[in-house]
């Protein structure tokens, strides 16, 4: 009933929330020690083969208790572990993985079973919803970034070299299963990257989570059991609700692009992995701010300067992912034809018209393509100097 029962160290032992999507309904569950646990899985697999998709990194780490789990079950398993990185989430390691599901014999009951963060997510899933047109697979997210964003929603996708997730599909998990413990591993710089995507649920559609952030940021960052799990909950909520309301991007999943337009930008431009997603994505949430200010869509507030309706929720922004560790403005080098030449390829471009994340307001985000283009060239300037 997605009510939290009490562990012995009165940390919350087991919570489950349900993603109600068009196309599927399934569940997250969040629990210590889920990965390690038979029990977990057993309501997903449905063939006797499995072939667990890792990396060079987190294979090492924990892909041995998922096969031990698995094994239990009584399942060939499998484990193929890819080069660590976003410049590996390209078509030739799809190619890797479709190759060796090819060899295993792998049939329409077997399951893909995606352990790592949304690099190994993403290519798992796409992998899945291609390979016999596809094949069940299980989300078992390693990283901040992967519980709270990717491996829930069924976005999957491999990267072009002219452009992020541009070869994909819309393919829910059978299940995802977290188990915060293996954060443990994670560095800082990962751990800040997936803070900004809670940030954005905040920014875009939760006003009292970003005020739990404003208030617990350093118990965030210092991975407090209790502040990992309420950000973890609360961004699967706000993700679930809006999956549900719209699973393919009609409208409102859009919101959830907050930052990723000038963040992918940024990302392709200097070269994959050089940002990570998550620090692209917190300068494109200051950049998307303040171009929201500066066409006037921000409300005026009382501790805005004269004549600068908006100003202070910018500052707002960039003093709470600045407290993650996260970058509030895009890299120096970056020039306003640098910005869109990559933006232009980007997904929400539609008959060539860009589409752009805005906020009408810290909390309500909007989806338009109605805004005047020289604000949007001087916003790219403003940060140039
Ligand atoms: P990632 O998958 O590259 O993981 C980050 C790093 O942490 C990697 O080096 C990884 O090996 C390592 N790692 C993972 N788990 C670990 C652990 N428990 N301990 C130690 N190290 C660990 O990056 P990410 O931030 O998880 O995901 C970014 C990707 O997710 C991008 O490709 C982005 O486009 C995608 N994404 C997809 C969606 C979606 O809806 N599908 C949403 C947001 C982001
Ligand atoms: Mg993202």
């Amino acid at each position: 009933d997605g009510r939290p029962t009490p562990g012995a160290d009165g940390l919350r032992a087991s919570t489950t929330l349900t993603v109600s999507a068009a196309s599927r309904t399934y569940p997250i569950h969040f629990g210590d020690g889920l990965l390690g646990d038979p029990a977990s899985y057993a309501p997903y697999i449905t063939g006797d083969k499995c072939l667990i998709v890792t990396n060079t990194t987190v294979g090492p780490l924990y892909a041995e208790r998922v096969v031990a789990a698995l094994t239990a079950l009584g399942k060939a398993v499998s484990v193929l572990a890819l080069p660590d990185g976003e410049e590996y989430k390209d078509m030739e390691r799809l190619n890797t993985i479709l190759d060796r599901a090819m060899e295993l014999r792998l049939d329409r009951k077997s399951t893909l079973l995606a352990l790592g963060g949304g690099v190994v997510g993403d290519i798992t899933g796409f992998a899945a919803s291609v390979y016999v047109r596809g094949v069940p697979f299980v989300q078992l997210p390693t990283t901040l970034l992967a519980v709270v964003d990717s491996a829930v929603g069924g976005k999957t996708a491999v990267n072009h070299r002219l452009g992020k997730n541009m070869i994909g599909a819309f393919y829910q998990p059978r299940a995802v299963l977290v188990d915060a413990t293996v954060l443990a591993t994670l560095d800082d710089r990962q751990l800040a990257a997936g803070i900004a995507e809670v940030v954005k649920y905040g920014l875009i559609r939760d006003l009292p989570l970003l005020g739990w952030l404003e208030a617990n940021m350093e118990a965030l960052t210092a991975r407090q059991p209790g502040a990992l799990e309420h950000a973890m909950l609360a961004s699967c909520a706000n993700k679930a609700a809006v999956v549900a309301a719209d699973e393919t991007e009609g409208g409102v999943r859009a919101t959830l692009n907050l930052g990723h337009t000038f963040g992918h930008a940024i990302e392709a431009a200097m070269g994959y992995g050089t940002w990570l997603h998550g620090e692209a994505v917190a300068a494109g949430m200051v950049m998307a701010t303040e171009m929201s200010k500066r066409l006037g869509w921000l409300p005026a507030a009382a501790d805005d300067p004269p004549g600068e309706a908006g100003a202070a929720a910018v500052k707002r922004v960039e003093a709470l992912l600045a407290r993650a560790g996260l970058p509030v403005r895009p890299p120096p080098s970056m020039t306003l034809e640098t910005f869109m030449t990559y933006m232009s390829v980007d997904k929400k471009v539609e008959s060539g018209v860009l589409k752009l994340v805005l906020l009408e307001g810290v909390g309500s985000a909007v989806v338009t393509a109605a805004y005047d283009k020289e604000v949007l060239y001087d916003t790219i300037m403003y940060y140039q100097r």
